[in-house]
Formats: structure tokens, C-alpha cells, sequence
């Protein structure tokens, strides 16, 4: 084993309940300076003093995205403006910004946790790490930035896109990590195929991905073609950004560091806690911010706890990689269908290339969904009876996982779409009712 980043790497579970025990006293009694949280306990007659416990966490109202869009600008803050340093704000992925305020403090605890995600992983002290991430107000940028500082890497602030440049920086200063978002990864291998740049002029060992859903399929293609190792990377903007949960060298599942914020998976229709390793929806609690607590917030991202300990003798409880966003789902015919599920085939067949987008449409009174796949170079220059066994291969194996037979088309590699930051895979051609 080697050595542990700091002491919280490796404490019991018992250590961890003890502490959550503490701050969670503390931040209940901080939140409850925030207008919004004073105005909330009131409304339901809850006294901070009473949460004494993790066993009264159920006490406490859930907060939800539409809570942080409503206390916008600073409703949210437990102290005075201008103790905060730095804010954030969501990317907007479904809708309104949200913003996060943080204490100097709360900057040092979230660079703190993010080296402690890069040190488990394996990366040191003088290992050359590259942030392609969008530097702003998304906290992938800075977030990854001050924690390879603070471990000691010596760190490129390439940000986002410019493929040629990070190509570039990631050969000349013999790059050994990165963080990058998986389907910006799969984006430059095939760039980096159409110019000819073979991977083994790179120093890679290792990626850390995340910010996105992505299937084990995604991780194996990114670390085959890269020759790294791929760790999963988990964090929302309202528990301040990455940091909140990471894989170890196991790769099975995601340490949710149990210091730092108390998480509870719930059925999202009922709020009831599902039972032990069911899949729910993730709710968070901050044990440490001082700036901005929040108090079971609901992440709307699906994930279950996953049983029993891992090998490398952490305990804090590991989370399953996030199958989607309660409000990703999509509804065709009836049938629930997420856009993992999709990924999840594509991906496994081996003339597929590294992009794909979903399309809904309606004919009609019919909902269809079509799904463009791009197909590898070399076979795109296959003869029409070869190409038409693939499509069907294709609509037959999405069927098998779906349960409706989508439409498929085939295009060239590098011909759709592709977003700097986090990949769009649905788009929602129907007519709003
Ligand atoms: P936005 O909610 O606008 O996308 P954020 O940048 O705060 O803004 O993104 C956080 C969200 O990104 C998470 O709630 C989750 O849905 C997604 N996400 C982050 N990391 C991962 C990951 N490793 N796997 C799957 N989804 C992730
Ligand atoms: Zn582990």
C-alpha cells in the first residue's frame, strides 16, 4: 500500500461517523445564517440545535437545484459577502446557472481534496500534469489546477479545445497526466489518428476523466488508445467541483470521501432512502464549507452505493459510476431509456468510431429516435452490402438494450457535432407539446 495523501485517507468507519457527527452540528448551525436556510427553518420549525447526530439528518428539508436558481444571487451565503474569495457557476447543462461562493478557507479544503484524489491515483510530486478543462467559471478548470499545484506537479493550464496546441504542450513538456473530459479524449485520438501523431510520442501514464457520463466501454477505448490508466472522476459545482468522489488504482467505483460531505441515495419520486446498494439518486451534504453549506442536496445524478470493502482498504463507501441524470431520461413509446445504455453498445462494437448522437424526432404521431453513429475510417470504405449488415447490426443490438428499434445512420469519423466541454448527445427534434 502506498502512502496515504493524509490521515482521512484511511480512517474506519467509525472515525469518519464521529466526525460527521461534529461538522454536521456546525454546518446545520452555519447554513442557518444564510437567509435562505433561516427563512426555511423557520417555515418548518426546525431548530439547528436539534440535529445532533447523523441520525437526525432526515429532519432536514432536501435542497434542490431549483432552491439554489430561487436564493441566486447570494441568499445561499452563511457569512458575510466579503469573506468570499471566489465563485463558480454550474455550466448550465439543463438550465438556469446556480452560483457557488467560497471562503479562503473552503479554497484551501477543496485543493486539499482534489491532490488527495490525484496522489490516490498515483500521480507525485514532479509528474508534469496537463488541465484540459475549460478554465472559468466551470470549476473543472481551476478546481484540477489548484490541487496539482498544491501536490507538487508541475502544472499546464491548457484549458479547453485547440487540439493541435494540447497536442503540442502534451509532447513537448512529456506530459505524464492529464484531466480531461472523456469524449474531448476520444475527440483528439481521432484527430490524432487523421494526422498521423502516434500515441508513442507521448509520456501518458495517466488520465483522470470525468465531468460527464461515459461507459466502461469509453474508459477502455481512452486507455487502449492512450496507453494510461483511466480514472473515473466525480464532482458538481454545488459541492464545490471535482473532489467528491474518485476512483483508486482498483477502478472499481468511485470513494466518496466520507470527511467532506455525508451522502444519502434516495428513490427520486418518494425521497425515501432506497434500500442498501439499490440504484437512487444521489443527495449530498457539506461537512466542511463555511462559505456556502448546503444541506442534502439532491444531485439528480443516479448512482447506488456498491456492497462491501475495497481492497485498498479505504472505507470510504464507494459510489457506482453515474448512469445518467434523473432528467436525461428519455421517454420514447413508453419505454424509459437513458443515454448510457446507447453508449454502452455502440461503443462495444469495434467498427464503431468515437462519436454518436441521439436524435428524437417525431413522424407523424410518432416519436422515432435515430442515432448517427460515426464509423471508423477503415470501414467506411467497405462496399454498400457490407455497410447495410452493419447498420442492422447496429438497430438489432440497440434493440436487445433498448427494447425499440431505433433508425441508425452511419456517418464519417470526425463528421458530427463535438463540444468543447461536455459532450451533447440527445437532441430533441420533437415539437413541444
Ligand atoms: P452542470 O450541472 O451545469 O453540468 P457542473 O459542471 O457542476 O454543472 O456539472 C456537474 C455534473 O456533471 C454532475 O452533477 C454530473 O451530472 C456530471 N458529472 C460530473 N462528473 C461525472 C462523472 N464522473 N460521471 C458522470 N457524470 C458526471
Ligand atoms: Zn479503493
Amino acid at each position: 500500500m502506498h502512502q496515504p495523501y493524509c490521515p482521512e485517507e484511511f480512517w474506519s468507519q467509525d472515525q469518519l461517523r464521529a466526525v460527521q457527527n461534529t461538522r454536521l452540528q456546525t454546518t446545520v448551525e452555519a447554513a442557518a445564517r444564510s437567509p435562505f436556510y433561516r427563512q426555511r427553518f423557520a417555515a418548518l420549525g426546525i431548530c439547528p440545535q436539534d440535529i445532533r447526530s447523523v441520525e437526525d439528518l432526515r429532519q432536514l428539508p432536501l435542497t434542490t437545484k431549483d432552491d439554489l436558481r430561487a436564493a441566486y444571487p447570494d441568499q445561499m451565503l452563511a457569512r458575510p459577502r466579503h469573506e468570499m474569495v471566489r465563485l463558480h457557476a454550474s455550466s448550465g447543462t439543463t438550465g438556469a446557472a446556480t452560483v457557488v461562493y467560497y471562503t479562503a478557507n473552503d479554497l484551501v479544503a477543496w485543493a486539499d481534496l482534489v491532490a488527495r484524489c490525484m496522489h490516490m491515483t498515483g500521480i507525485r510530486p514532479g509528474d508534469t500534469f496537463q488541465n484540459i478543462a475549460g478554465y472559468g467559471l466551470f470549476t473543472g478548470g481551476l478546481g484540477f489546477h489548484y490541487g496539482a499545484e498544491r501536490l507538487g506537479c508541475l502544472t499546464i493550464p491548457a484549458g479547453a479545445g485547440n487540439t493541435k496546441r494540447q497536442l503540442k504542450l502534451l509532447e513537448d513538456f512529456q506530459v505524464t497526466a492529464v484531466h480531461i473530459i472523456p469524449s474531448y479524449a476520444l475527440h483528439l485520438a481521432s484527430a490524432m489518428e487523421e494526422m498521423d501523431f502516434a500515441p508513442q510520442r507521448l509520456a501518458l501514464r495517466i488520465a483522470l476523466i470525468g465531468a460527464e457520463p461515459h461507459t466502461e466501454a469509453m474508459r477502455r477505448r481512452i486507455e487502449d488508445f492512450f496507453g494510461v490508466k483511466a480514472y473515473n472522476s466525480y464532482g458538481l459545482s454545488e459541492m464545490n467541483g471535482p473532489g467528491v468522489a474518485f476512483e483508486c488504482p482498483e477502478q472499481s467505483g468511485m470513494h466518496l470521501w466520507e470527511d467532506a460531505y455525508l451522502a444519502e441515495i434516495i428513490d427520486p419520486n418518494t425521497g425515501a432512502p432506497v434500500p442498501e446498494g439499490e440504484l437512487g439518486e444521489l443527495v449530498l451534504t457539506t461537512l466542511t464549507r463555511e462559505g456556502m453549506p448546503l444541506l442534502r442536496y439532491r444531485t439528480r445524478d443516479l448512482t447506488r452505493f456498491l456492497p462491501g470493502t475495497c481492497p485498498c482498504r479505504r472505507q470510504h463507501r464507494r459510489i457506482d459510476r453515474i448512469t445518467g441524470r434523473s432528467d436525461d431520461m428519455i421517454i420514447l413509446k413508453g419505454v424509459n431509456i437513458y443515454p448510457m445504455q446507447v453508449e454502452r453498445v455502440l461503443l462495444g462494437i469495434p467498427e464503431v468510431g468515437q462519436n454518436y448522437l441521439i436524435i428524437l424526432e417525431r413522424e407523424g404521431h410518432l416519436d422515432q429516435m435515430r442515432v448517427k453513429v460515426e464509423i471508423k475510417d477503415e470501414y467506411f470504405v467497405e462496399d454498400m452490402r457490407v455497410l447495410k449488415g452493419l447498420q442492422s447490426r447496429i438497430a438489432s443490438q440497440l434493440r436487445d438494450e433498448l427494447l425499440i428499434t431505433p433508425r441508425v445512420d452511419l456517418v464519417e469519423s470526425n463528421s458530427l457535432p463535438k463540444s468543447e466541454g461536455k459532450a451533447v448527445r440527445v437532441q430533441d427534434l420533437r415539437p413541444k407539446e
